[in-house]
């Protein structure tokens, strides 16, 4: 694997070469740079080309997958925003044994400390994890009869904190989706799950991957948008 610095990021790629005249570079759903070049080429050449074309790779792996940054760190304290499903709650911080639970318009937290921002976060974001586990499975249950009429196979589906991207597939069938997406309404959930399944047919986004994804989930694009203005 060799990589290249772009901007404050590192861009690694792989290297195959082939009976080929022109160098290409492709990226993959699950956001690898894979270089094909010719027989002859130097790593000189291959190394100019992927930084040359490394603003497109940067755009190609955020694309269909990325996240916005967070804009601001919340406060663990009573008053913050929360968001649930596309709703936004207010947190609640109550003294008393741990526990977590959505109620009207808050998301009310019972801590020994009130004061204790850590553990604050840490049950916040068990919570969010256990409903993220619940309705992503609960979603994926949705996608079945398309799984089975496109003969599809899917090996896991796990859940992560991921900086960049709201999901990924692997050419093994594991999919990986982020668990902040539990915070977005649920069409944009299935919107990435949508995606994401497509992919265990098609692990590129080319026209039959674009084709398949039209067919499910018609309004992917709109959705994309919200994705893409959807601060978590
Ligand atoms: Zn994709």
């Amino acid at each position: 694997m060799k990589s290249i610095s772009y901007g404050t990021t590192t861009i690694a790629y792989k290297v195959e070469y082939k009976e080929r005249k022109t160098l290409a570079i492709e990226v993959h759903p699950d956001s690898s740079v894979w270089v094909k070049a010719p027989i002859a080429a130097t790593h000189e050449e291959i190394q100019s080309r992927v930084e040359r074309r490394a603003p497109w790779i940067a755009k190609q792996q955020r694309f269909f997958h990325g996240k916005p940054e967070a804009t601001v760190k919340p406060e663990w304290v009573s008053g913050t925003a929360i968001k649930y499903l596309g709703r936004q709650y207010r947190l609640k911080v109550i003294a008393g044994e741990p526990d977590v639970k959505l109620s009207g318009k808050y998301l009310k937290v019972h801590v020994k400390d009130k004061t204790d921002e850590s553990k604050i976060s840490g049950l916040v974001n068990t919570w969010y994890l256990k409903h993220a586990r619940i309705k992503f499975e609960e979603r994926l249950q949705l996608l079945q009869p398309m799984m089975e009429h496109e003969k599809l196979q899917l090996n896991s589906l796990m859940i992560r904190k991921l900086n960049k991207r709201w999901g990924s597939c692997t050419k093994k069938g594991n999919i990986v989706i982020n668990a902040d997406l539990i915070k977005a309404p649920v069409h944009c959930i299935d919107y990435v799950l949508t995606h994401e399944v497509c992919h265990l047919k098609y692990h590129n986004h080319g026209s039959q991957f674009w084709a398949l994804l039209n067919k499910y989930c018609p309004d992917w694009s709109k959705l994309k948008d919200r994705l893409d203005n959807f601060n978590v």
